[in-house]
């Protein structure tokens, strides 16, 4: 059955159990004012018949009757609190199914982008690596032809591996991560990574800014190594034209800040809690440009949780993204 029309089948259900317990509740209201007035005519007859009272007026003044009143009126207010009760929780019990539901099914829909973009990001370098090789068998290449094959070949490669480190590391994020704690030259890392990135994407400009007297600080050099890939890739993948990004660094007494900034396509309001989903990808399968898994953003929070340190998206300005990671350091 369709997502549709199972929703449309539990609001009817559920429109169905409020009518009915709206119709049950109006006609508790009804027999107990019947009863009411039933008890009150007779007690009335009764009085009457023993010269109690002679008029209405007079009955009214009556303790017994008064009595009969206040028990009716406090009937009528369980009845109606009951019937508040009931509502409230069928309401709370049906919107908490509604989102557990809705949850499970968008969970379903990452499961399934992520197995189709898995296929695409594995099929596409082994046949480019497969179809090099071969080449470079088949055929006796000029040296500097055969040296461009395998370079691009290595690439491939290089994107392969990336990708069951990173399949590799959410696994393990999930049930063995022990970040091991050194000093480290956090500047000296950084710019050694971003060297890397500039050699593979000549075309993006990348630039490091820092305060001088920067400090080493006691972080997980492989996290930091994952985290700082990650987003730079991502700065590269979402640039909106040749890439400019800017990594700033700076600490106080208390934290260091890292932050990854670029000039992209930036990463609409609604989206910006999502990202970090395992798995989560922005748009569809479909319509969507980039290659990814949708793993990179998971990772870099699960690293930044274990550091116990604060993850930021914000809007770069005039556009773009800036990821902001906040450590607090000891002493
Ligand atoms: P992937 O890049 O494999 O899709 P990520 O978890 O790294 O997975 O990112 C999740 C989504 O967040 C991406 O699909 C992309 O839409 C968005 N995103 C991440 N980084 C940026 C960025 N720097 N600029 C714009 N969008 C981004």
């Amino acid at each position: 059955m369709s997502n549709l029309r199972l929703r449309l089948l539990s609001y009817i259900i559920m429109a169905y159990m409020l009518m009915a317990f709206a119709w049950w509740s109006l006609l508790l209201f009804t027999k107990n004012k019947d009863a009411f007035y039933a008890k009150r005519d007779l007690m009335e007859i009764r009085m009457i018949a023993e010269g109690l009272v002679k008029n209405d007026g007079e009955f009214e003044q009556m303790a017994d009757y008064q009595e009969l009143l206040t028990k009716y009126k406090r009937q009528e207010r369980m009845i109606f609190g009951e019937a508040c009760v009931f509502v409230i929780t069928l309401l709370t019990g049906v919107w908490f199914i509604n989102q557990a539901y809705f949850r499970e099914v968008r969970a379903n829909q990452q499961r399934r982008n992520f197995l189709l973009s898995i296929t695409h990001e594995l099929k596409s370098p082994i046949a480019s690596i497969r179809l090099v090789l071969e080449t470079l068998l088949r055929r006796e290449l000029p040296k500097d032809k055969a040296n461009q094959l395998a370079t691009s070949a290595l690439k491939e490669n290089e994107r392969l591996y990336e990708l069951v480190e990173n399949l590799l590391l959410s696994a393990k994020l999930e049930t063995a991560y022990q970040p091991h704690f050194e000093q480290l030259n956090l500047a000296e890392l950084l710019e050694d990574l971003m060297a890397k990135l500039a050699d593979r994407h000549p075309e993006a400009t990348i630039a490091l800014e820092k305060n001088d007297d920067f400090p080493t600080v006691k972080l997980d050099k492989q996290g930091i190594i994952s985290i700082a890939n990650n987003l730079l890739e991502n700065a590269i993948k979402y640039a909106d034209g040749p890439p400019e990004i800017e990594v700033r660094l700076s600490s106080s007494e208390k934290t260091v800040v890292m932050e990854f900034a670029d000039k992209g396509t930036g990463i609409p309001d609604s989206e910006k809690k999502r990202i970090f989903d395992k798995f989560y990808r922005i748009g569809s399968e479909e319509t969507r440009q980039t290659k990814g898994t949708g793993l990179g953003l998971y990772i870099v929070q699960q690293i930044v949780k274990a550091h116990n340190g604060r993850i930021q998206v914000l809007d770069n300005q005039p556009k773009g993204t800036v990821f902001k990671i906040t450590f607090t350091v000891d002493g």
